[in-house]
């Protein structure tokens, strides 16, 4: 019978997918399926924690610290707990004596070490090469023990490197051609030690740390395999770190160099140097998952697939510095460029981003923060001259940033994809301090300050991979009236907002007077409440904030639904992290003229949203029709308005025929009324609206500028109790009725009016004639009336409920939409 030649697969497991006797016995069950397919070289990496526990073996040996034996007794402990699980009887014996062997090797070696005091990256190459020799040994014989046919690889015979210890180069011509001597003639399966190789003298070499996947590499491109896979513990290569995006998805296909620009920054799901032998000899790679082997992973080859995003991928460098020479000595010089760039090289110092202005009056590059004095001593080094006469400044350093970059072929040619960038960055307060962009155009690289790193991955991933839709998250304080209802509105509309204006609301975050909780809280909007008492944790404000700034999701809105001076004294630090703001409370637009305008110019400055229009009159449109008329040019001569309900219902109904203090009974009576009546008779809270709108028109005005003239007699303020109180009040009966008759007789009622105009601002009782607006107010409405440039003859009027649980929590609902369609 003739045999059907079988393609070659190359199959890489890390550690940690050969981390414990379990993960181990799973390999056989992924390899199954291709033992009867093709020749299959499974290359391994050293169980998971070895190569480090080598390292440091081998330094404290070298230390002479007597306790690298500990290391080393771990290392052996580790692998014997394996061959312990996995292996009985004979099996178990020939296992366990073929890693004593190597164990007595690895204790000669680091003996050796210790007495000479003395780790040359030689022996460090020696001794870390256990870790793979010692992984691939059980990997083969647990094979064997399942009755699959295979042999034990020692890399080392096949692969030839120069003698960089650690980093070693590899020897394309002569490797290939060992590997394909080597494997010509065996069709069953190989298991491959990972990341080592030897020299030409036979002497043990290391690819780098994650060398492994090199390897792996190496072999398929010799053997012009049909695919090499490199399985790992995550799903592939991600849209984002998905430690700090969590919405991160896997990346179905690369291209190579796409590949190559996700691998170098960011997590290292693969390491860099794998992408070019496959590249070269065009052989697919694919990412897969150990923990869930039937899932598709990440597929690179060098085929552009069709795809809807702009972009594939965001990759970032947590850490960076940036570094700025400057001067009028380097316009039109030529040389100065290259003069930076070969100091660095010269000190061994990696650059990793370079920006330079078309003025050529700078330059800008990016190092490790590790690199950054050696960097900036060895320009000034190279530029004595130029500094010390003053053509060229000491060069400057800043430290605390991070990188971030969109990666994707798909750019290329594309439009739109910087001004998108951007966009969702500036519209949630990220501040780009340098960019650059290399002509390939697969690339878009950003420094950003390291704190806004999360939420600048957070915003570029919502606005690239989830634009069918934008995800808003609302970080939710107060749960009382209010904010019950609000979390009533956001459950009943999430579909609707979903399906018509591409909407999602996220409930990110709750708290109420005692306890919080972060987390997506929408699943089960309605039981947010329920989870808060659940799993809440005791309140802490300021947690909670630092919370809400860790987790950097993109387009958060802070929503406080309290009448706490604690929550509103909160808001600056707030926006000053960029977080929009939505509020009923009116504390914050009460408080000083300073701390007030402050806040206006920190949402300014942060390019983000403060919003409060159920700061007055409830859900009614009045702060927005204010502004509306402002920005629009018009000019605001008057504002007229009954801003509260009670005073509203009370001299609505209160008439010559009616005893005034029955009236405001009966306000109470109906729950119209502060538990103390006079709360609302004062006019204060009233006051407080008339200061916002005041100030809205552009006014410096303080709360005590608006003057309240008290229709209350001083008397009725003495009472401590209210029973007390309203005895008082009835005494002043006739005072009123005289009142309301005086009206009448000029066919006028009465009405508490608020207002604002040329540069006053006052509450006080007046009588109105039927031509006046407020004339016809009924219940316990509001109404405000704007008299403006082009609402001169007829003002502006805006009237309905103005207060309630129902209409205010609906009001914040629309301010919170509206943030949302600004946000990305
Ligand atoms: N064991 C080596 C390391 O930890 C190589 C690898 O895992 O790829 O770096
Ligand atoms: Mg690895």
């Amino acid at each position: 019978m003739n045999k059907i030649k079988l393609p070659y697969t190359v199959v890489k497991f890390g550690g940690t997918s050969v981390g414990s006797a379990d993960r181990i016995a799973a390999l056989k069950d992924i390899i199954a399926p291709f033992t009867k397919k093709s020749k299959l070289l499974v290359v391994c990496s050293a169980v998971s924690g070895i190569t480090d526990l080598l390292i440091k073996a081998g330094e404290s040996a070298a230390a002479q610290d007597e306790l690298y034996v500990n290391s080393f007794l771990t290392i052996k402990e580790k692998h014997f707990d394996i061959t312990k699980s996995l292996f009985k009887g004979t099996q178990r014996k020939e296992i366990d004596s073929e890693l004593d062997e190597m164990f007595t090797e690895l204790d000669r070696l680091l003996m050796g070490v210790y007495y000479t005091g003395e780790l040359s990256n030689r022996s460090k190459d020696h001794a870390v090469s256990f870790g793979e020799r010692l992984s691939c040994s059980i990997i083969n014989a647990y094979f064997l023990q399942h009755k699959i046919k295979s042999q034990y690889v020692d890399a080392r015979n096949i692969i030839e490197t120069n003698d960089e210890h650690g980093c070693a180069i590899v020897d394309q011509e002569t490797t290939y051609t060992r590997i394909r001597k080597y494997f010509k003639d065996y069709s069953n399966v190989s298991v491959v030690t990972g990341f080592i190789a030897s020299t030409k003298n036979k002497i043990t070499t290391t690819l780098g740390r994650g060398g492994s996947d090199y390897t792996a590499s190496i072999l398929g491109a010799a053997l012009k395999a049909n695919e090499i896979q490199i399985w790992t513990d995550v799903d592939g290569v991600m849209t984002a770190d998905p430690r700090k995006v969590k919405d991160a998805i896997p990346i179905r296909t690369l291209t190579y160099n796409e590949a190559l620009e996700m691998s170098y920054f960011g997590a290292k799901i693969i390491y860099p140097p794998t992408i070019q032998p496959a590249f070269d000899a065009g052989i697919p790679l694919r990412i897969k998952n150990t923990l869930s082997p039937t899932d598709e992973g990440t597929y690179i080859s060098s085929k552009q697939d069709a795809n809807h995003h702009l972009i594939r991928g965001i990759s970032s460098v947590d850490k960076v510095s940036l570094i700025t020479l400057e001067g009028s000595g380097m316009m039109g010089v030529a040389g100065v460029a290259a003069r930076v760039f070969s100091s660095l090289a010269y000190n061994k110092i990696n650059v990793i981003l370079i920006t330079q202005g078309s003025s050529e009056h700078n330059i800008t590059f990016a190092v490790r923060p590790e690199d950054e004095s050696r960097a900036l001593h060895a320009v000034a080094h190279e530029f004595k001259n130029e500094i010390k006469n003053g053509t060229i400044e000491e060069p400057v350093s800043k430290a605390n940033l991070a990188i971030l970059a969109v990666i994707g072929e798909n750019m290329r040619n594309t439009t739109g994809v910087s001004g998108k960038l951007f966009q969702s960055l500036g519209k949630n307060g990220i501040s780009v301090i340098a960019t650059a962009q290399g002509s390939s155009e697969m690339n878009i690289s950003l420094v950003i300050n390291h704190d806004q790193l999360s939420k600048a991955l957070n915003t570029v991933h919502q606005a690239f991979f989830l634009s069918d839709h934008k995800t808003v998250h609302l970080y939710l304080a107060g749960v009382g009236l209010i904010g019950s209802k609000l979390i009533e509105q956001i459950k009943a509309n999430q579909q609707f907002l979903k399906d018509h204006h591409h909407i999602q609301l996220r409930i990110a975050g709750l708290a109420d007077s005692k306890l919080m909780l972060q987390g997506n809280l929408t699943s089960s909007a309605s039981k947010a409440k329920d989870l808060l008492k659940e799993r809440g944790e005791k309140l802490n404000l300021k947690k909670f904030i630092e919370e809400m700034d860790e987790r950097g999701l993109a387009n958060s809105i802070f929503v406080d639904c309290t009448a706490n001076v604690a929550v509103a004294s909160l808001y600056q630090t707030i926006l000053e992290k960029s977080v929009s703001i939505v509020t009923p409370n009116k504390i914050a637009n009460c408080n000083n003229y300073e701390a007030y305008s402050l806040l206006k110019q920190t949402a300014r400055e942060k390019n983000v949203q403060f919003k409060y229009e159920t700061n007055v009159g409830a859900g009614l449109p009045v702060i927005n029709t204010l502004q509306s008329l402002m920005i629009s040019g018009d000019e605001i001569i008057r504002i007229e308005a009954v801003l509260s309900g009670t005073l509203s219902y009370i001299f609505n109904n209160f008439n010559s025929s009616v005893s005034f203090s029955e009236v405001v009974a009966e306000a109470q009576r109906l729950g119209y009324t502060e538990p103390d009546p006079r709360d609302d008779l004062s006019g204060q809270d009233f006051a407080r609206k008339i200061l916002i709108l005041a100030r809205e028109t552009g006014s410096k005005m303080e709360l005590m500028d608006v003057k309240i003239k008290s229709f209350l007699p001083a008397e009725c303020w003495k009472p401590k109790s209210v029973p007390e109180f309203f005895k008082i009040l009835k005494q002043f009966d006739p005072e009123f009725k005289k009142l309301a008759l005086n009206a009448e007789r000029q066919n006028k009622v009465l009405r508490v009016i608020g207002s604002y105009g040329a540069g006053i601002g006052e509450i006080k009782l007046s009588a109105v004639d039927a031509s006046h607006p407020f004339y016809q107010l009924q219940g316990s409405d509001n109404i405000i009336s704007f008299t403006t440039q082009r609402y001169l003859e007829r003002p502006l009027v805006v009237k309905g409920p103005g207060a309630g649980a129902e209409v205010t929590a609906a009001g914040v609902f629309a301010d919170i939409i509206n943030v949302s369609n600004y946000l990305v």
